[in-house]
């Protein structure tokens, strides 16, 4: 049986429409060799202003600011919420140009200031002043991020994270492999006192969004199992149990948490949700290479709010207006006239 990787994106796609999961899992691809499947690439990538921003919000925390508490470093805020700013600057004027076009300019060449915008993209109507909001966003978060409370009661964001045994952030290696499926939460931060441990989610969007208790759950059930893993090689008793996780959403934008149940029941769902879906995949695509699947096969959602929503609405409307085939000369225009159409309404 070939192993299927799931996370939760995946999931929440596959759950929201079968035709958007056949473009963002089954049609991507980020060579240049097939146009079609380069702009499924490029529209999974893409982003609305709002998720950029949390996006750089949680880059600077997990590339400059947590690396220093490992280090048991105070971090330099003041330069940090700079550079965050100067980041979201780099990235836009990358978008704005559209290098992701250039087949020069690979991802890992262009490093941090890889962006896809929807803005330049699909042309998302924007203003000039939502640009400045993002940018004065990005900066006082990451200013007030050490002043922020923390789980620890008593203690803020800097005390806590500085009174840990020790922290793994940016933890989205682990992964719990069984029976032909691989779950590979995105764990931001896992904070460990002795056995216990702390699974954090950055939280950087205002949507009240189900989905983080799953990415939780998923990530506690991973972190436990890895705890209980190294216990066990040396030798160390008790081992973690369910009680020494917790699960906690943080809100980066509010500076507020929220503790999510970890229990028996809770995991037991979790993983159900994970193989029920995973089957509903196995059944679309029998793992069957892209070119033998069926765009048919992969039914569209009737709920408009998804559709609004969806970064592949131009395309998933081109396909169907041009016979199932993509043609990037009319997907270009037909983002044009939606273009004129978004100003004239
Ligand atoms: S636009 Fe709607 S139907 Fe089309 S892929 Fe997106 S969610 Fe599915």
């Amino acid at each position: 049986m070939t192993t299927k990787d799931w996370n939760i994106s995946k999931l929440q796609v596959l759950r929201q429409c079968h035709r958007k999961f056949y473009f963002a899992y089954e049609t991507a691809l980020h060579t240049f060799t097939n146009p079609y499947r380069r702009k499924a690439y490029e529209l999974s990538k893409m982003k609305t202003l709002k998720m950029w921003q949390g996006s750089v919000i949680d880059w600077m925390i997990t590339k400059e600011i947590l690396p220093a508490y490992v280090d048991r470093q105070i971090p330099d805020y003041q330069a940090i919420a700079k550079r965050g700013v100067e980041v979201a600057k780099k990235q836009f004027e990358f978008s704005k140009n559209q290098f992701y076009h250039d087949s020069d300019i690979s991802r890992s060449e262009a490093g941090a200031d890889w962006a896809i915008l929807d803005v330049h993209e699909s042309l998302t109507p924007f203003q000039e002043t939502d640009l400045l909001e993002i940018y004065a966003t990005i900066e006082k978060v990451l200013l007030d991020f050490p002043t922020y409370p923390s789980p620890a009661f008593g203690k803020n964001m800097e005390q806590y994270l500085l009174s840990a045994t020790y922290l793994r952030p940016d933890a989205k290696q682990m992964k719990y492999e069984y029976d032909g499926v691989k779950v590979q939460p995105q764990i931001d931060l896992i904070s460990y006192m002795g056995k216990s441990m702390h699974v954090i989610d950055w939280k950087v969007t205002e949507k009240d969004d189900a989905d983080y208790s799953r990415q939780l759950l998923l990530g506690g059930i991973v972190a436990l199992r890895f705890s209980r893993q190294k216990y066990r090689e040396e030798k160390w008793r008790p081992l973690p149990t369910l009680a020494d996780v917790n699960l906690i959403e943080f809100n980066l934008l509010n500076g507020k948490y929220k503790e999510h149940v970890f229990n028996k029941d809770a995991v037991a769902n979790a993983l159900d949700s994970v193989y029920l879906l995973s089957d509903d995949q196995e059944e679309l695509s029998q793992s069957r290479p892209w070119d033998e699947l069926d765009i048919e096969d992969y039914e569209r959602t009737s709920k408009v709010s998804t559709c609004a929503v969806c970064n592949f609405k131009n395309l998933c409307k081109h396909v169907i207006l041009n016979g199932l085939n993509y043609d990037e000369a009319k997907y270009l225009k037909l983002v044009q006239d939606q273009e004129l159409e978004n100003l004239t309404v």
